[in-house]
């Protein structure tokens, strides 16, 4: 098989974190990882969803802790799934009552591996430092990471306050959006310090700082990789539904990648109305992929059409692919190591089809319009055979799993 990427840009340096056997940062490659949007305490259904979103490549699933129904159903959730034979880490997202939750489920504590606390909603006022200092002992006697989030939508007001208090009193030098940035970052920061200073390692302490703007979420991770070398959780909150959340997210974390910022990112699309969760992994995957920091799964070079056909079939055939690869990826990657590496190639006509097919490991140069009704098909940058007649499509397919399972 074809190697298809080149090296990959230097990563900034990150202290790795161990989150469940998978590590974050340092190292390690950049981390995909998703969340459910079940209720926690429906065990059933969070089990599912979880399975599903590992099926498809979360390396990392979040759930939801938001009461005592929720934090008693963690361990049934752990135990399931790994009665399922998935070991994919949990974490526990935890707002305004998460010190009381991990007190009160010592189980639940346990079954997960990783806290998120959000600074912003961690307690209020006098109460604020007690209860943030409450969850990281429990992260230090669990051994267990954090992840320190702060999000736009939550943020710390009493330091938002603070901030723009004394901006107006140094004669308001920044806009009021430099100051937001700036009070993300300093959350974040500060949270991190107060965190230290309680006694969780730095080894244990991943921070991330969530706003929904693709320019204010470059401006703030830049900020945050220049002034600390913990590891980064990337996402765009509030991405949005459909192409626009894809492109949001693309946009403003393929620039942060680009700069070697960001040790796991998570996509966060609003589902579609099917209910279908796994869209978020698959393009996190196809973000770091067309990137060329990892390699998930084979790619499918295939041509846009134009007047040259007149048919759908190569689309098709595409597709289909496609749509066949990811669903044996589980199963072929434990099988056959490096099929990740594949590229296979669906062209629509002579005019670039030899060309590209032989450039890709497998690929067919289906006839376009005017031409012979033949498909020649191009194996390890050679022409193998032509293809005839009405089962082209299965044919080719057919052989593709055949050049994989060889
Ligand atoms: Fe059109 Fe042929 Fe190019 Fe495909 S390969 S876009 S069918 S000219």
């Amino acid at each position: 098989m074809t190697g298809y990427f080149s090296t990959p840009f230097p990563r900034r340096h990150s202290v790795g974190v161990d989150v469940g056997g998978v590590t974050v940062g340092g190292d390690a490659p950049v981390i995909v990882q998703s969340m459910t949007n079940t209720d926690t305490a429906d065990i059933d259904q969070t089990v599912a969803q979880v399975a599903a979103l590992h099926r498809a490549g979360s390396e990392i699933v979040r759930i939801t802790v938001d009461r005592d129904e929720s934090a008693a159903a963690v361990p049934a959730i752990r135990e399931r799934l790994e009665r399922l034979g998935i070991n994919v880490p949990l974490v526990g997202d935890f707002h305004y009552i998460g010190h009381k939750l991990l007190a009160d489920h010592p189980a639940c504590a346990e079954a997960l591996a990783k806290y998120r606390i959000n600074p912003g909603n961690v307690g209020f006022k006098d109460k604020k430092d007690k209860q943030f200092a409450a969850i990281v002992e429990k992260a230090i006697f669990y051994d267990k990471p954090v992840r320190i989030g702060v999000n736009w939508g939550s943020l710390d007001q009493e330091l938002l306050t603070r901030l723009m208090d004394e901006n107006q009193a140094n004669g308001s030098p920044l806009t009021a959006q430099e100051v937001m940035r700036e009070a993300i970052v300093q959350s974040a920061l500060l949270s991190a310090e107060a965190a230290e200073q309680l006694g969780l390692g730095r080894d244990k302490i991943i921070l991330s700082a969530k706003v929904s703007q693709v320019q204010d979420l470059i401006a703030v991770y830049t900020m945050l990789a220049e002034r600390c070398d913990h590891a980064l959780h990337l996402g765009l909150t509030e991405a949005g539904m459909g192409s626009k959340g894809i492109v949001a997210s693309s946009a403003a974390m393929g620039i942060l990648l680009q700069q070697g910022i960001g040790d796991t990112i998570r996509i966060s699309l609003t589902p579609e109305p099917n209910g279908d969760r796994t869209r978020e992994v698959q393009v996190a995957q196809e973000l770091l992929q067309t990137m060329g920091f990892r390699q998930f799964v084979p790619i499918v070079a295939a041509c846009p059409g134009c007047g040259r056909t007149t048919s759908t079939v190569f689309q098709e055939l595409a597709q289909n692919i496609q749509e066949g690869i990811r669903k044996n990826m589980p199963e072929w990657r434990k099988k056959y190591p490096g099929v990740e590496e594949l590229k296979v190639a669906v062209m629509g006509c002579i005019v670039n089809g030899p060309g590209e097919s032989k450039h890709a490991d497998i690929g067919i140069s289906l006839p376009g319009t005017g031409e012979m009704p033949a498909a020649p098909v191009f194996i390890d940058g050679k022409k193998a055979m032509t293809l005839r007649g009405p089962d082209i499509a299965q044919d080719f397919e057919k052989m593709v799993a055949d050049y994989i399972e060889q």
